[in-house]
């Protein structure tokens, strides 16, 4: 049989993506970071396009964020996702958080974050992650998080937790959160809501035709309520959601899912290009050209989105602090042409 490895940075560990044989190889420790994905067939990784290349992270920023990370025992996305940007934005210190641990409870076949059973919450994470933003020094920050089926509430009163402590630590840091589907976790929304971020990101990740075989364990529909009742609870709060692209979607669907999104009143659209982070994750199906992300972003412009942002290397977070300054701009700018237009009051 044969044997794939990936090699876990963030650990210094040996993942083991197939047989459990490297076990007493004298290897070291094995984690096997995908055993729910061992017997799936192997899908070949497809040769990326030119458009899709990056640095190679070596700045001294870059080390200096990883470090600090790394003291204050925090998980990041940017690693954990295998984020192809991570070079870019920890050059500028922007690395996105993910609480409540490194283990998740859902498989999704696009996501490369480990899966099983998660460990205890710990108290004092939003102490440490408020410590770092701090330290960081950001003017937006995005905190996302494992899914936690296993807690009563999703992990929202985490969320609420860290909300509150980074408003603490950094009173004039815009926060952004991106939150799991809360799915089958009635009142949790409420609490993350009344936490009041700037900005609610919940990503319903690709069209509803898919959702077996990508998103086996959530439903298009509790996530695009999700977001609705965001707007329905507070107004004020951007809601914010992405989708990937290249995982074998057509693009009138692309089109409804963005429909969709209009009615439920969503402010900014994220589109990006889906990599594979190994071979036991879903198949790359094509990968979509420059000119047609410059098309479907043209097309969201036109459904009276607030924000977009649709090229290959977009991520939820990439460029995240910008994106917002140009969201408060946009809304500012609705704002004043509705006053300009209302009819005066007698
Ligand atoms: S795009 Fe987001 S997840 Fe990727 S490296 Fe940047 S901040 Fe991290």
């Amino acid at each position: 049989m044969s044997t794939r490895l990936l090699i876990d940075h963030r650990l210094g560990a040996v993942s083991q993506e197939t047989a459990p044989s490297v076990a007493g190889s004298g290897a070291g420790p094995v984690v096997v970071r995908h055993p729910e994905k061992a017997h799936r067939p192997d899908n070949p990784i497809l040769r990326k396009p030119d458009w899709i290349r990056v640095k190679a992270p070596n700045s001294p920023v870059y080390h200096e964020t990883q470090k600090l990370m790394r003291e204050h025992r925090l998980v990041t996305v940017c690693e954990e996702a295998a984020c192809p940007n991570i070079g870019e934005c920890w050059s500028q210190r922007h690395a996105t958080m993910m609480i409540m641990g490194e283990i998740c409870t859902r498989a999704c076949s696009f996501c490369n974050v480990r899966t099983g059973q998660p460990l205890a919450l710990d108290a004092d994470e939003p102490n440490r992650v408020a410590d770092a933003v701090a330290k960081l020094g950001l003017r937006h920050v995005v905190i996302t998080s494992v899914d936690r089926d296993d807690l009563a509430d999703g992990g929202a009163r985490h969320f609420a937790r860290v909300i509150a402590a980074l408003r603490l630590a950094s009173p004039n840091t815009t926060i952004e959160i991106l939150t799991p589907d809360f799915l089958r976790k009635r009142g949790a929304l409420e609490i993350v809501v009344e936490a009041r971020p700037d900005v609610f990101n919940h990503n319903l990740e690709t069209v509803p035709r898919l959702y077996p075989t990508i998103r086996p364990g959530a439903r298009y529909y509790q996530s695009m309520r999700l977001l609705d009742t965001v707007k329905q609870l507070d107004a004020s709060i951007f809601t914010k959601s992405g989708l990937m692209v290249g995982l074998g979607e057509q693009r009138l669907e692309i089109l409804q899912v963005m429909d969709d999104f209009r009615i439920a009143d969503v402010d900014f659209l994220t589109l990006g290009q889906y990599l594979q982070p190994s071979v036991k994750h879903a198949a790359v199906d094509r990968f979509v050209t420059p000119d047609e992300f410059a098309d479907y972003a043209a097309m969201a412009r036109a459904k009276g989105f607030l924000q977009v942002s649709a090229t290959p290397l977009t991520r939820s977070s990439y460029h995240a602090d910008e994106d917002f300054a140009a969201l408060r701009a946009a809304r500012a700018l609705q704002n004043t042409r509705s006053a300009n237009t209302a009819p005066a009051s007698a």
